[in-house]
């Protein structure tokens, strides 16, 4: 049993994962991309989908069907300012990527584009997906839904994904501007990690599987449900996020994903959308909206909000970056033992 830290380079963590990706079943183009988010999501110390997700997906991987991990996605030109993908039943962070430069072209030339992907399982943190739009100068927003963890306002039953949104956009002589939040009270991976750590959630998170409100994780992990943020208002950006990922793109609501003949499953297979719009067209000769970001970002801290959206993510990328990814014994036998399943 390993009894310390150990840090590896972004490039060491992402080889590793990328080999454990391949051995269950991934292409190398496909183990590559979904190793690096993995990878990526640990560096900037977004947890509930970093190493910790490993075991999701491998699960997933074994579950008979369920995600086909070697899918080519098919990546349609569907009109000036869309581009429709179908990910085939595979993996969403590689359906993106094939659709990446296309999305940027028509943004580039119409102003704003719209990246609907369907038929996709999405298992990472979404700043991931957004981030590297604003690096090329758009702003970006994306949604995703997933599997039924979350009840309505008012309701008894779950209906909604955790259904995540990000926004990206630049910002000047700094990385971008990011945000990225599941529209549950919740991330359901906090959820798993404060179950396995074996401790209590706040009161207002979750319901158990009658609908009775608790504190306990394994109980709104076994038949039980999250709660939207911010009560009813936050249960309507889940339902617009439903919509912008199942009715817009052609797959499913959260509520109609049944994983019941495949044991194991994970992710969902529902859809992502993304909106890309290029600041340039709405600034017409005034060239710096970096700049204007940056400046509302200003604002904000002087008027007393000590920590923005993504400071704390920038501050672990760095961190991670000078001294490498921290692991401790337990994760690193956890990636030893999936090597060797
Ligand atoms: P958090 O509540 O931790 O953070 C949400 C956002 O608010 C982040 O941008 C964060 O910045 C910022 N933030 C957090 N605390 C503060 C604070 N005190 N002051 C100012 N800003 C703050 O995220 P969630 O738990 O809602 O989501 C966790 C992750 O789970 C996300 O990456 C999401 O994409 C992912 N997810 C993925 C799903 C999927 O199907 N793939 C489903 C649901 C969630 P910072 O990053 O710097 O902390």
């Amino acid at each position: 049993m390993k009894s310390h830290i150990t840090y590896l380079s972004f490039d060491e963590l992402a080889d590793r994962l990328c080999g454990i990706f391949q051995r269950h079943g991934c292409p190398s183009n496909v183990a590559r991309l979904l190793a690096e988010n993995c990878a990526a999501a640990e560096r900037d110390g977004a947890h509930s989908h970093g190493v910790f997700r490993m075991r999701d997906y491998v699960s997933n991987l074994k579950a008979d069907g369920w995600v086909d991990p070697a899918a080519t996605p098919v990546i349609e030109d569907a009109s000036p300012g869309f581009v429709r993908v179908d990910a085939r039943n595979g993996f969403a962070v590689p359906a993106l990527a094939g659709a990446r430069d296309l999305g940027i072209r028509k943004a580039r030339h119409n102003g704003a584009a719209v990246i609907a992907i369907r038929n996709s399982h999405h298992l990472g943190a979404l700043s991931l997906d957004v981030e590297p739009f604003a690096e090329e100068g758009m702003i970006a927003l994306s949604f995703i839904n997933s599997s039924p963890a979350v009840v309505p306002y008012g309701g008894h039953t779950a209906v909604f994904g955790t259904n995540p949104f990000a926004f990206a956009a630049p910002r000047a002589g700094e990385p971008p501007l990011v945000f990225d939040m599941a529209t549950s009270v919740m991330a359901h991976g906090d959820v798993q990690i404060a179950a396995r750590e074996g401790r209590a959630l706040e009161p207002g998170i979750g319901v158990d599987a009658e609908g009775r409100p608790t504190t306990d994780p394994a109980k709104v992990l076994d038949g039980g449900a999250l709660l939207p943020f911010g009560a009813h208002k936050g249960a309507a950006i889940s339902l617009m996020v439903e919509i912008l990922c199942a009715a817009l793109v052609g797959g499913n609501f959260s509520a109609e994903v049944d994983p019941s003949r495949h044991p194991g499953a994970v992710t969902a297979n529902t859809g992502q959308s993304l909106l890309l719009i290029d600041p340039r067209k709405g600034r017409g000769a005034l060239p710096d909206f970096a700049g204007r970001v940056s400046d509302i970002v200003g604002y904000v801290r002087d008027a007393g909000q000590q920590r923005l959206p993504g400071d704390r993510r920038l501050r672990h990328r760095a961190q991670s970056m000078k001294r490498g990814i921290p692991l401790g014994a337990e994760v690193l036998d956890f990636l030893d033992s999936l090597e060797a399943a």
